[in-house]
């Protein structure tokens, strides 16, 4: 071990937004995809984003600056790539790490997945008994080299041993791995690295005997390397727990506690360093100084470094880049500029920023939610209503998003449209698609949601209490980024919001239409949230604006309305034990959403994921008419897992993520399996998931076999 320890520097993040203030990351990656730029030109562009950002960092005062933090895609790729775990099918390929993250002609890319309880996607290291590690330190040497040719000395970062393979489901390997990242830390000690940072999000959650030996003999193992850069291993997104005592038995010489999500440790730290997570990475919002300050001042540690509470990744870069937005609401926020600087204030112990205080909360009497009828009196007043044929066929909402609609919509805001001429293109566009499906043949009709931006943002800019950015874009995966609103006041609804639009569909057509909804947990979570009231709550206000709309559709004739939670799993907690509680009030709200219903009026639910098996009871639970769920990628299985919802169940039919056009006998064999599986009269016959990504001339090709498909089954029955 190195005989001189260097002293952590007073105020550092664990990461930092890496797509560029402008989303010159996400341009230069289409360029270099597209041929028409060359490797050499999309690597200058990242070298340029790791160059701002460094300034930028320093500028600010943060004295322990990160590197290695950048990607051109994702960073537990990079570390694949690091750790030689590049499996054998990709590496003749003509550029082996975007086959990896995106596929190549006839090769799929590998799987992609949440991280942890983020919005943000990371490609799952695929590691096989074929994988030979192998180090390959070639990016975070080439990102010191360049810190340091601008005269920044950096803290590399990387994802940590016992993370990494329990991503990979490979813990077994652990040795192996091991030896990669000692040769790793030599190459970091020659270099004259004096800190590097081991990324272990995976300890926040509940760990196994094994697993938390695993922590040990990890740490045990690195610890005892010599020479070595001093080891700062770095948590979040929640409480360490039963991984704390066993990180801190291990020569490590810092721990990144989040002290946002997490209390403050009751262990004693005296000999450790702790990087101590006040300023949240998750969040919009000032931080409290006293709060902050008090949590700082509670850590027992041989020395304590103020931080964020995770990467900054997840938030945008700048309230600066803001100008639309109210100067109330402006001095609450900070993004990743603004939360460097309060580190920084936080570490010279000056932070004098006082934080107005969040709008008063007066929550109204809660609306007590009536209940329904049981399902079998409403699916009498139902079929006696609605009138449908077995195996109804449908589709999950929207249809292809045409380039002019984006345009239209952007002109719009470019002010080069009338707010009328836009609304002229809409109704055209809900009348294409509802002369399309009518074509087909489909029995319950949708209007397309050609007026929406995206599911959720269209939602918040039509209600009170929330606000959209201009510029606060946030990574999603690779080149995708989103835009979440900002929920920063007591959510209500000034008026209907869908309801001129289904009404103008319905009245083209004889069919039913569905009107088509955002649930109350998914508008939630893929927003930036108060942080001033329980989520529980906030969800509940959003419910209750849900829940108007969701009358005044019926009110105004639609028989059927769709409110789509796919972001219900999204939100479970990490650690089991505050499951079942997230579970009970985000059911209940779904409910308080739909249940002003009338028994004749039917409500569907749709949900994106077919490993639903850890919140099945919570999907029955929602209590929908009619449930709609991926399944053409998992077959037979998912059907096993839902037949015991007792109500409408549509098992998806053909993926839409592909443009592949499925065949009907293929579409047929699922439906035969779904007869099968469950009684007739509860099975709905529809896609995946939506088609705002495919093309008209696929979506049609699609839907055509799909309902002859379900022809040929219905004169089976
Ligand atoms: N109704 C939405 C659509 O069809 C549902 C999208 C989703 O499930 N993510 O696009
Ligand atoms: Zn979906």
């Amino acid at each position: 071990m190195s005989a001189f320890i260097q002293q952590f520097p007073a105020s550092t993040v664990l990461g930092y937004p890496r797509i560029g203030p402008r989303r010159e990351l996400k341009r230069a990656l289409e360029a270099y995809w597209d041929g028409r730029a060359t490797r050499a030109e999309l690597d200058q562009a990242g070298a340029e984003i790791r160059e701002h950002t460094w300034r930028r960092l320093a500028e600010l005062g943060l004295e322990g600056l990160p590197s290695n933090t950048f990607s051109l895609y994702d960073q537990v790729l990079d570390t694949a790539v690091l750790l030689g775990a590049v499996p054998a099918r990709y590496r003749d390929a003509a550029d082996p790490y975007f086959a990896m993250a995106r596929g190549t002609d006839g090769l799929a890319p590998l799987r992609m997945t949440k991280w942890f309880d983020t919005n943000y996607h990371y490609i799952v290291p695929e590691i096989g008994p074929e994988t030979v590690f192998k180090l390959d330190a070639a990016k975070p040497l080439a990102e010191v080299r360049q810190a340091r040719a601008l005269g920044y000395e950096t803290r590399p970062v990387v994802v940590g041993p016992v993370t990494f393979l329990l991503l990979g489901s490979a813990l077994d390997r652990l040795d192996e791995a091991l030896a990669c990242y000692e040769e790793l830390l030599s190459a970091l000690a020659t270099e004259g690295v004096a800190w590097v940072q081991l990324d272990e999000p995976a300890l926040v959650g509940d760990r196994t005997p094994e697993e938390l030996a695993a922590v040990r003999t990890a740490y045990e193992r690195l610890g005892a390397l010599g020479p070595r850069p001093a080891l700062f291993v770095a948590s979040y997104f929640g409480d360490l727990g039963e991984s704390l005592p066993a990180l801190a038995a291990t020569p490590v010489e810092a721990v990144g506690i989040d002290l946002v999500r997490g209390g403050v440790p009751g262990v004693d730290l005296s000999g450790k360093t702790v990087v101590a997570g006040v300023v949240s990475g998750r969040d919009v919002w000032r931080t409290s100084p006293e709060r902050a300050l008090a949590a700082l001042g509670a850590v027992r540690a041989g020395q304590v470094v103020v931080s964020t509470s995770c990467s900054l990744q997840h938030v945008p870069y700048s309230v600066a880049d803001e100008p639309d937005l109210a100067p109330e609401l402006r001095e609450r926020l900070a993004f990743a500029e603004e939360k460097v600087a309060e580190v920084v204030a936080l570490a010279r112990a000056d932070f004098r920023g006082s934080v107005p205080a969040g709008p008063s909360v007066a929550l109204p009497a809660p609306v007590v939610a009536e209940e329904r009828a049981p399902y079998a009196v409403r699916a009498a007043a139902q079929a006696a209503h609605l009138r449908l044929p077995t195996l109804p066929t449908t589709t999950i909402g929207s249809f292809p998003q045409t380039g002019e609609l984006r345009a239209a919509r952007a002109a719009v805001t470019a002010g080069t449209l009338t707010r009328e001429e836009y609304e002229h293109r809409v109704e055209a566009e809900i009348e294409r698609a509802i002369r399309l499906q009518e074509r087909l043949g489909l029995d319950v009709l949708v209007h397309g949601e050609p007026e929406r931006n995206d599911m959720v943002q269209y939602f918040a800019e039509h209600l009170d209490g929330f606000a959209v950015t201009r510029n606060g874009w946030v990574q999603s995966y690779g080149s995708r980024c989103t835009r979440p609103p900002i929920l920063h006041g007591d959510v209500s609804r000034p008026g209907p919001i869908t309801v001129r639009w289904s009404t103008y569909a319905q009245s083209l057509t004889d069919r039913p239409v569905k009107g088509m909804l955002t649930g109350p947990v998914t508008i939630v979570a893929w927003s930036f949230v108060r942080d001033d009231l329980p989520l529980r709550d906030v969800v509940f206000q959003v419910a209750d604006a849900v829940r108007e709309e969701v009358r005044d559709l019926e009110a105004a004739g639609l028989s059927i309305v769709q409110v789509d939670e796919p972001a219900l799993r999204e939100l479970l907690p990490l650690r089991r034990a505050a499951q079942d509680d997230y579970l009970e009030w985000a059911v209940a709200a779904y409910r308080r959403a739909t249940s002003g219903a009338s028994d004749r009026t039917q409500i569907h639910t749709h949900l994106c994921y077919s490993d639903a098996d850890q919140i099945l009871a919570a999907i029955d639970g929602l209590d929908a008419d009619v449930t709609t769920i991926e399944s053409a990628r998992s077959g037979a299985r998912i059907l096993g897992t839902v037949q015991a919802f007792g109500r409408g169940l549509g098992p998806g039919v053909y993926d839409i993520h592909s443009p592949r056009v499925p065949g009907v006998e293929e579409v047929e064999e699922l439906l035969r399996g779904a007869v099968a599986a469950l009684p007739a009269e509860r099975v709905w016959v529809n896609p995946d998931c939506g088609l705002k990504t495919r093309t008209y001339e696929q979506v049609e090709a699609a839907l055509a076999n799909v309902v002859s498909a379900t022809r040929r089954i219905r004169a089976e029955l």
